[in-house]
């Protein structure tokens, strides 16, 4: 047991007086049945570092579920209770969440299996962890509380900025770790500890992680898209041959190095143009997609537990090609590319956004942009046209979609330019 005597103040420093009281308020609950709770995990990992983090998750050495109604008792808010692993959530009032777990040792039937669980203490809870630096814990008891308890030198890998397994076996047991272990190294740019490098570089020998099921893998491929910089943790995975075993068939060329910097800058593009936030592991898995066969994409994305009009969106997307056909215009001009990316959706425009490249990338962009002004630049409506002796039929449609390529190209500003050009256009198509 080692003391960190400024544990309190990292606490003080980081919780508000509420959050505070919370711990020791559960510390306090845990005593009144003789059961430890403890901070642990990734609060604990970003106190130390002095990251933000307010994942609460609590080990109980006792009942996690009972200790989450007292709490809930006391501080109001809401419990679900999953009996199955003897967990529970705690939703106050004040908008935290608290997780709170039973202390539980993992037994692995065989390698890569699901975890068979038995109660346990603590110092084997914090064993069944991924890393050390994830396997520290905080006594909140009110005897010891802000006690850091660190059984296997979490402490000092934090200091040394390494990631470290905590056994050998550890990647076999749950490859899923492999990922992970790529996520947190490039999250805070720590180095893989020698020894777990070269464990890890074993298990990506023996394909460890072609023993998960795609949903495993892609929940942690979820976890690394929404990173702040997820790119530099791809771009690792190609580096440890890791793609080819969690999607078949994925070459990683540099050539997709440069879409996948595009995502975020897009994504945030396609937000201010058009108010629509796209999800960003759709457009990362995308990328990532495209680099493989069509029909590998196809039958990896059917294996996972996405919905219906995810998996078909993503399928649309790996169909799609626009900018393929656009990257052929040498310089269009807004009007032009009106006339081919009217109707198309904030999904669409990203894609084009993302693939398309050199100067007609400029002219898209502009594009996009100046679509956005199109309600104020327009001085005609059905309305008007009505008011013009026009008959309505789809030739309001048309016509003003022509006016809407020729305002956008600048060519008619005002009300009467825009009249003269609705009366010269109906006249060329015989319809005035
Ligand atoms: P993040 O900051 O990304 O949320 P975290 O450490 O809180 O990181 P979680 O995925 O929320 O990550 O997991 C909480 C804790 O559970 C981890 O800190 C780790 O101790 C443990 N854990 C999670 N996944 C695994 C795993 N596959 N194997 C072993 N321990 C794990």
């Amino acid at each position: 047991w080692q003391t960190m005597p400024d544990i309190l103040d990292l606490l003080g420093e980081q919780l508000e007086g509420e959050q505070l009281k919370l711990l020791a308020g559960i510390g306090r609950l845990a005593d009144e049945n003789n059961w430890g709770a403890y901070l642990v995990g990734g609060f604990v990992r970003d106190l130390l570092l002095g990251v933000p983090n307010l994942d609460l998750d609590i080990v109980v050495v006792g009942s996690a579920p009972k200790l989450a109604e007292k709490l809930s008792a006391e501080f109001g808010g809401n419990v679900r209770v999953h009996e199955k692993f003897n967990t529970a959530t705690v939703h106050l009032p004040s908008d935290i969440k608290v997780d709170f777990a039973t202390a539980r040792k993992e037994f692995y039937e065989y390698p890569a299996a699901l975890p068979t669980i038995e109660e346990t203490n603590l110092r084997e809870d914090l064993y069944r962890r991924d890393f050390t630096v994830n396997a520290l814990a905080i006594c909140l008891n009110r005897d010891e509380f802000g006690l850091l308890i660190d059984f296997f030198c979490g402490y000092s890998d934090l200091e040394e900025q390494r990631i470290r397994l905590l056994h050998n076996l550890s990647f076999i047991e749950d490859p899923t770790r492999i990922l992970r272990a790529v996520r947190f190294e490039q999250r805070y740019q720590f180095q893989l500890e020698p020894q777990t490098a070269h464990v890890l570089s074993n298990a990506v020998a023996e394909e460890a992680l072609k023993n998960i099921s795609p949903d495993r893998v892609w929940n942690e491929l979820k976890l690394i898209f929404a990173e702040n910089d997820p790119v530099k943790s791809l771009r690792r995975l190609a580096e440890l041959g890791i793609w080819p075993q969690i999607i078949p068939g994925l070459e990683w060329k540099n050539s997709i190095q440069e879409s996948l910097n595009k995502v975020i800058p897009v994504i945030t593009a396609v937000a201010d143009i058009t108010g629509v936030s796209l999800e960003r592991w759709l457009v990362f898995l995308t990328v990532i997609l495209r680099e493989t066969d069509e029909t590998s994409a196809v039958a990896w994305l059917d294996q996972l537990s996405i919905t219906k009009e995810q998996r078909s969106s993503l399928k649309r997307c790996l169909e799609e090609d626009s900018a393929a056909m656009l990257q052929d215009l040498e310089t269009p001009g807004p009007g032009e590319l009106h006339k081919l990316l009217k109707d198309c959706s904030p999904l669409g425009m990203a894609l084009i956004l993302l693939f398309i490249k050199g100067q007609v990338e400029q002219n898209v962009y502009q594009y996009f942009r100046l679509r956005t002004r199109l309600p104020q630049l327009l001085k005609m409506d059905g309305k008007v046209l009505g008011k013009m002796g026009i008959e309505p039929g789809p030739v309001y449609g048309k016509v003003l979609f022509a006016l809407e390529a020729a305002v956008l190209e600048g060519k008619v500003e005002t009300v009467q330019d825009q009249q003269r050009f609705v009366r010269n256009w109906l006249e060329s198509k015989g319809v005035l």
